[in-house]
């Protein structure tokens, strides 16, 4: 088996400068985060978070923890403190949920809108229709301490890639008519694609993957 630290070195290798890697590390225990860090990743991802705030507390503090999985609006206040970017935005009171434990530490929190894309639905996130309507507001005016930087969307799991790709595609192009109409130059991150897609989500244009067992290995 490959050490982690070539493994970033294959993704890094392959990947351009300008679509950021997030090493998703939910799960995996602190000394393969830090081997990943010694290797010069600073990007992690968890999906939990509870978990992801203790390791926060015992790793280096100048890695930018995303918050990758579904937000219990409860939990946001363990997380506000630190956390660099929230992906899985999947309802509209989690806006004014964050925005209001952001406030409490004088912070604006990055954070990204997620869409459902997939055809199960078991997956979190905002319709299309719901999306435009929710960025059609003036959010930075109603939320001052919260940041909407993008989308995120996790495909349907399926061999099918031209079915990934297309649900790629829909969202990277709403992406684009979003960020024409949005009016602000932050509204520029679009979080698409895993171990298992992040080829085809390359190829429709994502800025920034979420990668894990291709790194830590298998969970
Ligand atoms: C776990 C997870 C990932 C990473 O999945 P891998 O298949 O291990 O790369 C990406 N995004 C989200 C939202 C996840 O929960």
């Amino acid at each position: 088996m490959q050490d982690i630290a070539s493994k970033l070195e294959h993704f890094n290798s392959i990947i351009p400068e300008n679509i950021t890697l997030v090493a998703v590390s939910k799960t995996k225990p602190l000394a393969l985060l830090q081997e990943a860090y010694d290797a010069g990743q600073r990007d992690f991802g968890e999906n939990k978070i509870q978990e992801m705030s203790e390791k926060y507390n015992v790793l280096p503090k100048d890695i930018r923890w995303h918050m990758i999985g579904h937000v219990q609006g409860n939990k946001i206040k363990q997380m506000a403190e630190f956390v660099h970017l929230v992906h899985g935005m999947d309802k509209p009171k989690r806006l004014a949920e964050l925005n209001k434990e952001a406030k409490k530490f004088n912070r604006v929190i990055d954070c990204l809108i997620q869409i459902h894309i997939a055809e199960e639905d078991t997956k979190f996130g905002f319709s299309y229709e719901e999306a435009s309507e929710l960025l059609r507001d003036d959010l930075s005016s109603r939320f001052p301490n919260i940041q909407v930087r993008g989308l995120m969307g996790m495909a349907t799991f399926s061999e099918d890639d031209a079915k990934v790709s297309e649900e790629f595609r829909k969202l990277a192009s709403f992406f684009e008519q979003q960020k024409k109409e949005n009016h602000s130059s932050y509204f520029n991150i679009l979080s698409m694609g895993m171990s298992g897609d992040y080829h085809l989500a390359m190829e429709e244009g994502s800025t920034m993957l979420r990668v894990g067992s291709s790194i830590f290995g298998s969970r």
